[in-house]
C-alpha cells in the first residue's frame, strides 16, 4: 500500500513513502509512534501524512489501546538548562 505523495510544499522537493517514529500530543499526554508510514521531503525533510494515518493514530490514541511498552522521558527548559 504505497500512496503517492505531491511533491513537498515548502520547497517542491520529491517526497518520498518512508516509515518514521512521530511524537503526538493530546490532552497533555505525549504519545510516540513507531513505523508509521509516512512521505518525507528528500530536501527539507517536511513530514507528510495522508488523512487516513493521521485518523488511525487518533483513533489509537483516543481508544487508549494498551502501548507496546511505556518510555520516560527527560524535559528541559532550554533557558534553565543552558545556566545549569
Ligand atoms: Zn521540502
Amino acid at each position: 500500500m504505497t500512496h503517492e505523495y505531491a511533491p513537498c510544499s515548502l520547497c517542491g522537493g520529491e517526497v518520498v513513502p518512508k516509515c518514521i517514529r512521530h511524537t503526538y500530543h493530546w490532552d497533555g499526554q505525549l504519545f510516540v509512534f513507531e513505523d508509521v508510514p509516512a512521505g518525507v521531503c528528500v530536501q527539507c525533510g517536511e513530514v507528510y501524512f495522508t488523512a487516513e494515518t493521521v485518523k488511525t493514530m487518533e483513533k489509537i490514541v483516543l481508544s487508549k489501546t494498551k502501548p507496546k511498552r511505556t518510555i520516560r522521558v527527560p524535559v528541559y527548559t532550554y533557558a534553565e538548562a543552558l545556566t545549569a
